[in-house]
């Protein structure tokens, strides 16, 4: 089972899932807004220490690289953090800047002839898409490819090492690959694990853990959102209270256990005799909440008609028959969450008085 989970959580950090991206796609733009500026400014350093370590000819061309192309590649990115519509433009131009600034050291390396002082960059800018960039492990594994590659091409074809360099040198590539890589993976893993977990914490702060349906904290963030919805689009929705008649004999004649299973019978029923538009909450006890959504008066008098039938002729075990009443009402403009609970309780409580088993519109 753990070996199961662990395979899947592998698999999600390297197959895009839609709904883990976005949830960290907020705290990736800060980060890589942040780590952007800084690596932009210390560009900018770089291209100073540039004019002040290199010989007069590439000097120039380094110092002006740097501070020309580098930084404000790394300027534009962070800009762009601003406007999440451009957000895969962003994470390609993030995943290309690094791939720019190796090469930019491979030049410098070929023709200067103390190579071995910017030989090091590279091991940084491995380290820096892996660890702190704010690419995924897949977008940042394509960009240490790419670096990894054209280094190899560079120092085997182009600019030949000698051997005990070329053996080093690509040691330590491959040290801060495999480092970076490790690293990256583990931050990756323990991020989606946090999102596994705050998915689960979340499901279970929304759901009635005896029916499975939605409780009542749901049912205020739901009925909130549809009541905007309807003021906005002018159109409305149905409310339906319903309450098991005479729940108390139940537990008090059969014991609290089978009282739990009529429960869960019930809300069974009201699932299976819904619509998928729907939704459905156990508010308390032993009260259903029911929204129905795009209706009108007459559909929601049938609808709920017909749930009190089914459910009168259903035979629940070891109880036998059980009846419920049901109060209804259809939003208006003006409403509330407490105005609309209001008039649907209004309405179950004449369902009471005038007998139980019924339904009564309000
Ligand atoms: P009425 O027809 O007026 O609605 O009568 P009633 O007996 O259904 O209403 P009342 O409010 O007096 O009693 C509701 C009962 O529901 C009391 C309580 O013990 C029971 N109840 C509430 N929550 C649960 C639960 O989770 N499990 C069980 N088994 N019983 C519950
Ligand atoms: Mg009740
Ligand atoms: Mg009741």
């Amino acid at each position: 089972m753990k070996g199961k989970e662990d395979i899947s959580l592998f698999s999600k950090i390297f197959i895009d899932d839609e709904k883990y991206n976005k949830s960290i796609q907020t705290f990736r733009l800060i980060q890589i807004r942040a780590i952007t500026i800084l690596t932009g400014i210390l560009y900018i350093v770089y291209s100073k220490i540039d004019q002040y370590i290199l010989p007069e000819d590439i000097m120039n061309i380094a110092s002006n690289f740097h501070l020309y192309i580098i930084a404000p590649i790394l300027f534009i990115i962070s800009f762009l953090t601003y406007f999440p519509k451009y957000y895969t433009k962003m994470i390609f131009m993030l995943m290309i800047a690094p791939i720019c600034a190796a090469i930019v050291n491979l030049i410098l390396v070929t023709n200067i002839e103390s190579f071995t002082t910017y030989m090091t960059e590279i091991y940084l800018i491995i380290f820096w898409v892996f660890t702190v960039s704010g690419l995924k492990l897949k977008q940042s594994s394509i960009s240490v490819f790419f670096i990894s590659l054209i280094a190899f091409i560079n120092y085997y074809y182009i600019f030949p090492l000698p051997k005990e360099l070329f053996i080093m040198h690509s040691f330590w590539v491959f040290a801060v690959l495999s480092f970076g890589f490790v690293g990256a993976f583990l931050l990756e893993r323990l991020s989606m694990k946090n999102f596994i977990t705050y998915k689960k914490l979340k499901d279970l702060a929304i759901t009635d853990s005896l029916t499975g349906l939605y409780n009542r904290t749901k049912l205020d963030e739901i009925l909130q959102n549809e009541l905007n919805r309807s003021k906005r689009y002018n159109h409305n929705f149905a409310f339906i209270l319903l309450d098991i008649d005479h729940f108390k004999e139940v537990n008090d004649t059969y014991g609290h256990q089978i009282g739990d299973k009529v429960l869960i019978e019930i809300s069974n029923l009201i699932k299976n005799n819904s619509r998928s538009t729907d939704i459905i909450f156990r508010w308390g006890g032993e009260e259903f909440i029911i929204l129905c959504l795009e209706t009108n008066k007459e559909n929601i008098l049938n609808h709920a008609e017909n749930l009190r039938r089914i459910i009168q002729l259903h035979k629940f075990k070891s109880v036998g028959s059980k009846t419920v009443s049901l109060g209804i009402t259809l939003s208006k403009n003006d409403d509330s969450i407490p105005s609309i609970i209001k008039r649907a309780d209004e309405a179950l409580y004449m369902a009471k008085n005038q007998g139980r088993n019924q339904v009564v519109f309000f």
